[in-house]
């Protein structure tokens, strides 16, 4: 049996794993590669495995740095099914959908700069995918139960469980036979935040008897753990309340799919909650989240107990009055000329474009305008350089000075820090009997040859190289396991 590493081996995104055993060849996930500079190029590559060769592939969930190259898997000739939870299909259509979109208006932009040089059509004049490819991929998926065996090819068989990341996400427990004997791997996909409204907490796989052989484990907060939510929250009470009353706007860039909903569920209770001046308007001025949020709303079966008892109550998480979605591009301008207070929540999360752009450029050199950061921005990102707390910035060819005042609140994130990583560990090893966490032996870089390894191996992936290192570190101290950490490439026998 072997397992491969196409991506997120020491990086946060392009997760995909390829495991053959017994003649069968199932691949989960085949993410895009986002945030730095050869992303274009290496996205562009051809897939390092024959698409036609595969049995089946595997979702963990939507988020486009798991599932932005299944299109092109499936136009390169996959015809086979796509496994993956149920609300995962209609927010990987969704994502995939806008992705197309941006990447056809990508192409036309950088023709027509090409054109206007008098240079000839070059490198990346063609999208990665076009629609067609992912209602293709679409048609191709089907929706399994969570905590439900699945035999998706000959000898192979998974199963899903919540990892309490966005809805739908979750861990996946693969059993696979090959010669006689079986083998288990669990892959944590991305692991939530505890206390994440509308989901339930990440739940650690339960494995069966003899544990796991291979447990693949993401490391994207393996270095620090996220400043609780309840002070995240008095935060944000008192930077809306300071606007309120200076008469100045609130804008919070979001990622459309989780982060939205995040901040939606919690404007709703801090208004019931009487924590919110009254007559506050909370703006949603996303087209993508405010259908991410219509499909959130589809299916309260994956939702956790507190927001099933809001809904017995009549309520609706995810509702409120004051609350607006700004659908059209003519709803969004409105909020130039508002008078007054008003909380603005607009994609894109890290402020490379859509209408939070135009928000900024409108607000961002009045003192009394103060900005929420409440997610990941990366290096070279409008949004980093508020964070940085740049005195000017350019926005769509305009300078602009910096006025506004920057608030980075990191209690929002989506993914679990280091000790829910770890706690994730200590259960999932726990199963595995007592060698399994006492081995002690030392941490091992690449192909670990020369170190003693526990049993089963762990390998860390989807972190940089400081969080991957120090989770590695930590579940060595703690548990006495001893981590790979397998690079781009890299091929491990099972
Ligand atoms: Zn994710």
């Amino acid at each position: 049996m072997k397992l491969s590493f196409f991506g997120a081996a020491g990086e946060v995104t392009g997760s995909c794993y390829l495991l053959e055993a017994g003649g069968a060849r199932v691949l989960i996930d085949c993410g895009l590669f986002q945030g730095s500079a050869g992303d274009l190029v290496r996205n562009a590559r051809a897939l390092p495995f024959d698409p036609r060769s595969l049995d089946a592939m595997v979702v963990t969930h939507a988020h486009l740095d798991h599932t932005g190259r299944l299109p092109i898997v499936v136009r390169e000739g996959f015809g086979g099914p796509v496994w993956s939870s149920r609300p995962t299909v209609p927010l990987t259509d969704l994502l995939l959908r806008d992705a197309a979109e941006l990447q056809a208006a990508d192409v036309r932009r950088r023709a027509r700069a090409r054109g206007e040089r008098g240079c000839p059509p070059g490198r990346f004049c063609e999208p990665l995918f076009v629609e067609q490819d992912v209602a293709r991929l679409v048609r191709q998926m089907r929706p399994v139960a969570l905590e439900q065996d699945q035999r998706v090819a000959p000898g192979v068989s998974v199963r899903f469980v919540d990892s309490g990341h966005i809805i739908g996400s979750a861990s996946v427990v693969v059993t696979a036979n090959e010669g006689g004997r079986t083998a288990r791997l669990v892959f944590s996909g991305d692991i939530g935040n505890p206390g994440t409204p509308i989901l339930r907490d990440p739940i650690a796989p339960s494995i069966g008897p003899g544990g796991a052989d291979v447990v693949v484990l993401e490391s994207t907060y393996g270095d620090r753990d996220h400043k609780p939510i309840d002070a995240t929250i008095d935060e944000l009470v008192e930077v809306v309340s300071r606007a309120w009353a200076e008469g100045g706007k609130v804008l919070i860039p979001s990622f459309a799919v989780g982060r939205t909903q995040t901040l939606i569920y919690h404007f709703a209770r801090l208004q019931e909650a009487g924590r919110l001046p009254n007559g506050l308007a909370v703006l949603v001025d996303t087209p993508l989240g405010i259908e991410a949020t219509k499909l959130y709303e589809m299916d309260a079966s994956f939702f956790d107990k507190e927001s099933r008892a809001l809904m017995r109550e009549g309520h609706r998480p995810l509702r409120f009055p004051g609350l607006r979605m700004l659908r059209t591009g003519q709803e969004s301008q409105v909020v130039n000329t508002m008078k007054g207070c008003a909380v603005v929540i607009a994609g894109a999360g890290m402020c490379t474009g859509g209408r939070i752009v135009h928000h900024l450029l409108h607000h961002l050199s009045d003192a009394r305008t103060h900005v929420v950061i409440a997610g990941y921005q990366a290096h070279g990102t409008l949004g980093r350089r508020l964070v940085d707390r740049e005195k000017f910035v350019r926005i769509m060819g305009q300078g602009v000075e910096v006025r506004a005042q920057v608030h980075t609140m990191g209690g929002f994130s989506a993914h679990g820090g280091q000790s829910v990583l770890v706690k994730w560990a200590q259960e999932v090893l726990g199963q595995c009997g007592d060698d399994a966490i006492s081995a002690g032996a030392a941490v091992t870089g690449g192909s670990g040859a020369g170190a003693v390894r526990a049993q089963p191996r762990v390998m860390l992936t989807h972190g940089e190289r400081g969080p991957r290192m120090a989770l590695a570190g930590v579940l060595r101290e703690r548990l006495g396991v001893a981590c790979e950490l397998p690079g781009y490439g890299a091929v491990v026998e099972v």
